[in-house]
Formats: C-alpha cells, sequence, structure tokens
C-alpha cells in the first residue's frame, strides 16, 4: 500500500482536488514536494497554526464517507460485483518538525502522538459503517512515503481485511483464557527469551518465531482483554510510547551508515466490534524493508504472488543483533525496561 498525501501543488497554496468517493483518483496525487513546498509544514495553507499533533481526513483518500444509502443493486455475478469506497482515510502528523522522526522525538511528545491515535480510534469505531481502523506508518521512500514531513495514516475499513480476518478467525479458534493464541505467544516469547527485544510491565517486544521479514519486531500487550487502545491504562499508554521510541531508535542504531535509512512499515492491529473481540490482543508490527546495510528486503513473486513468504535469517540472530542495538538516555517517567 503506498503512501499517501493531503494537498499539492506548486507551494503551500498549492490545491488538488481529488475524487472523493474512490481510490482511482489518488494516481494524481502530488510526490515528494521540497520542503519550501511541504503541505504540513505549520505555515502551509492546510495548517496555518502552530501544532503539536494533527489528524485530519486525507484529501486523496482510497475511502471516504458517502452519505445516504448509494444503493447498489444487488448482483451474485462476481464480474459485476461493485460497491462505494464506504469508510475514512486520516492523515496523521506527528509533529510540526519538518525533519524530525519518530525516533528524534522526545517521549512525552510521542505520548501525545499515541493519545491523538487513541482520540481517533475511538471516533473512526464508533461510526456504523466502520469494521476496521487500521492505525499505520509508511517510513522511508523506499516503504512508499511520498512526503517526508513524519506522518502516518489511519484507514478505516467496512470490512475486515483478509489477513486480519485470518488473524481473527484464529483468535476465535483458540478461544479464550490463558489457552487462547495471543497469551500463548506471548508465554512461548518470554518463555524462549531467544528473540526478546525489550519489555515492560504491560507489553512484551520480540522478533516473533514466525517473522517474515528480517529484523520484523512485534509488540503484544500483555493484559487480558486489551483489545485496542480504548482499553490501556495511562500507565500503560506511557509504556507503549516509550516502547515506540525504544525500538525505532534501535533500527536506527543497527546501520548508523547505510545506504537506506531502514525503510520500516509500522502497522497497528486493534479490533472493538464483534462478540468475542475482547480475546483479541492489541499488538504493533514493525516490518523492515532492509536486510543488510546496501541490500533492501523485496516482497518478490513468491511472496506476492503465494503469500508465502522467505525470510533471510534466523530470528534469534537478528534479535541479538536488535537487543546490542539499544538506545542511550531513554527517559520516560515511570517506565521501567527489563
Ligand atoms: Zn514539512
Amino acid at each position: 500500500m503506498e503512501d499517501d498525501q493531503t494537498v499539492g501543488g506548486s507551494g503551500p497554496c498549492g490545491r488538488h482536488a481529488f475524487p472523493p468517493d474512490n481510490a482511482a483518483g489518488r494516481i494524481a496525487r502530488p510526490m515528494l514536494p521540497s520542503k519550501d513546498a511541504c503541505p504540513l509544514c505549520h505555515c502551509s495553507l492546510e495548517l496555518p497554526l502552530p501544532y503539536q499533533v494533527t489528524v485530519f481526513e486525507n484529501r486523496a483518500p482510497a475511502m471516504a464517507h458517502i452519505p445516504g444509502d448509494a444503493a447498489v443493486p444487488p448482483t451474485q455475478n462476481v464480474f459485476e460485483l461493485t460497491a462505494p469506497a464506504r469508510g475514512r482515510c486520516d492523515l496523521v502528523v506527528y509533529s510540526q518538525q519538518h525533519d524530525t522522526k519518530l525516533f528524534m522525538m522526545p517521549p512525552h511528545e510521542i505520548l501525545c502522538l499515541v493519545e491523538a491515535w487513541r482520540d481517533r480510534y475511538r471516533e473512526l469505531t464508533e461510526l456504523p459503517e466502520v469494521r476496521f481502523v487500521s492505525i499505520f506508518e509508511n517510513k522511508g521512500r523506499e516503504a512508499g512515503m511520498t512526503l517526508d514531513h513524519p506522518h502516518g495514516q489511519i484507514y478505516s475499513f467496512p470490512f475486515l481485511p483478509p489477513q486480519v480476518q485470518a488473524k481473527w478467525q484464529q483468535t476465535q479458534a483458540f478461544g479464550p483464557g490463558p489457552n487462547g493464541l495471543w497469551d500463548r505467544i506471548i508465554a512461548k516469547e518470554a518463555r524462549d527469551g531467544v528473540r526478546v527485544i525489550a519489555q515492560t510491565d504491560g507489553f512484551l517486544a520480540a522478533q516473533p518465531f514466525y517473522a517474515r521479514y528480517p529484523y520484523e519486531v512485534h509488540v503484544w500487550a500483555r493484559r487480558d482483554g486489551v483489545c485496542s487502545l480504548l482499553e490501556m491504562t495511562p500507565q500503560e499508554r506511557r509504556e507503549l510510547a516509550a516502547l515506540l521510541k525504544n525500538i525505532a531508535s534501535r533500527y536506527e542504531n543497527l546501520w548508523p551508515d547505510a545506504k537506506y535509512g531502514f525503510p520500516t512499515l509500522m502497522l497497528m492491529h486493534q479490533l472493538s466490534k464483534g462478540s468475542g473481540v475482547e480475546n483479541y490482543r492489541f499488538h504493533i508490527e514493525f516490518l523492515p524493508l532492509q536486510r543488510s546495510p546496501d541490500k533492501l528486503k523485496y516482497r518478490a513473486s513468491i511472496e506476492s504472488g503465494t503469500g508465502t513468504f522467505l525470510n533471510d535469517a534466523l530470528p534469534e540472530n537478528q534479535a541479538a543483533e536488535l537487543r546490542a542495538a539499544a538506545p542511550q538516555n531513554l527517559a520516560m517517567p515511570n517506565v521501567i525496561f527489563s
């Protein structure tokens, strides 16, 4: 999935209109404008006032609010299936500092970002047409980022996307309690230990035994019932902010002089609707697209065409590298890493 943008044109006053109800018009959106023309800096037409974190609907949405019934004749013919692209696409600007990155932001600013994600997630999940809300970031131009200004996105789907559907079905198949899917994954990683990267009272970060990408890291909420940001306590949200900085900093520390800047996909997985949703577990996936200082990891034919991933190294070995790339001076009040 490629990155999104809000406004474009030749400068802060430039503005393009995009079709609001499908993704096809996104082909016209601008690409990597210069810093002077950045639409996310606070002097732009889009964001004229100073801000710390801001969220607004994307002007080049793949999905959008469609008023009324927008009736589409029902059909059983799969070659004629069509439906309006209902949903929402938001853009989240992390900071008004154009040249910063998540790993560079002070923990208290990342906590503000976590609170903004949580507030918007609540609003979006309350919409009747929304089934699943995905908070994500494409970091780095090789990851599809088309604006250098630090930002992420939120896609609100009217259905469960295929991979989420598979996770949901597995969650239901394992059932509740300590034998549930997520408690068993967390227990295995904690017991094995060799793939653990960092942990707090509320979260465990590890390169999972089922990693698909080199240096892939998942962050799981430990507590039963935390199926989204909404169930987290203030302390857990502080820990999450600190862990985000922790993991992002390790990637930056790994190869500081590398050809690429560790392009990485980051996705938040959470559910808030459906019977038994309390058995789901909030987790974040970091999916790096770099496998060595000068080589990228491509999702090539086999991965794209069959869904079968070929990992180029053992997660245990790469986890050791990430543990050794620990950040310094990561201070967050009341957050203790172990
Ligand atoms: Zn900017």
